[in-house]
């Protein structure tokens, strides 16, 4: 339902979860964050009901500069603890939030199985990131883009991988993802009422787009790889 991410400098649980806020009018059951944590490690925490649920769970100590987090509306497994996004890989290298449905979730999911990887929700989205961290693609961007090759359906997602510690990388295929370009920092949403009070300079991704975005730069490109051109606009809004 809701996509809000953070790279930069500042401390960014306070960050996410004010952009979970403005996005809650929209409608949720669950919310989850991750963030990269001081020892490198991904750190996440789920809760069912509202974005306050969420932010009494947070641990004191929560600091990072970069996290993507997620209000899920769920379509593939009740609402629950387990089933908020994001979703990690067994080996908790790589986190997804999505938004949108995946189609073949279960033949995909039946084919991960028997090759041994262990499910931990009921959600379509977990599929991808097994798949992204079973990729044997070299950079993050491959590993993604194969991924969303296996998949059927409506996605707009954000990835965070434990080795590759200086990016976010997106996707959108049919369901909103738009970058807030930043001085020294850049955002993602999944809608331009979270960004807003960051920054106006913005980029709205097409469908079959993908981007990366680090804290002092950003690229857009096609799921093939070939680079796209996305010059910010600047967005007009009222407070
Ligand atoms: N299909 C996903 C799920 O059920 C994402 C739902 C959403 O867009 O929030 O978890």
């Amino acid at each position: 339902c809701g996509i809000v991410g953070y790279i930069g400098r500042r401390d960014v649980a306070p960050l996410l979860l004010e952009g979970l806020q403005r996005l809650e009018y929209r409608g949720y059951d669950s919310a989850g964050v991750v963030i990269t944590g001081k020892s490198g490690d991904l750190r996440t925490v789920k809760a069912k009901g509202r974005v306050r649920d969420l932010e009494a769970r947070i641990p004191k100590r929560f600091a990072g500069t970069t996290g993507i987090a997620h209000t899920r509306w769920a379509t593939h497994g009740a609402p629950s603890d387990e089933n908020a996004h994001p979703h990690l890989d067994g080996e908790e290298k790589v986190a997804v939030v999505h938004n949108g449905i995946i189609d073949n979730a279960s033949e995909l999911r039946a084919r991960l199985t028997l090759e041994g990887t262990v499910f931990t929700s009921e959600t379509d989205t977990e599929v991808l990131a097994h798949l992204i961290a079973r990729s044997p693609a070299e950079t993050l961007e491959q590993k993604v883009s194969e991924a969303l090759h296996a998949i059927e359906g409506t996605y707009g997602i954000a990835v965070l991988h434990k080795d590759f510690p200086d990016r976010i990388v997106v996707a959108r295929n049919g369901s909103p993802v738009v970058l807030g370009i930043g001085e020294k920092e850049m955002f993602v949403a999944s809608d331009v009422a979270a960004l807003v009070t960051h920054t106006r300079q913005v980029v709205t991704l097409g469908d079959g787009e993908m981007a990366t975005l680090k804290a002092d730069d950003f690229r857009t490109y096609t799921t093939e790889g070939s680079r796209t051109t996305a010059t910010p606009t600047t967005v007009e809004w009222e407070a």
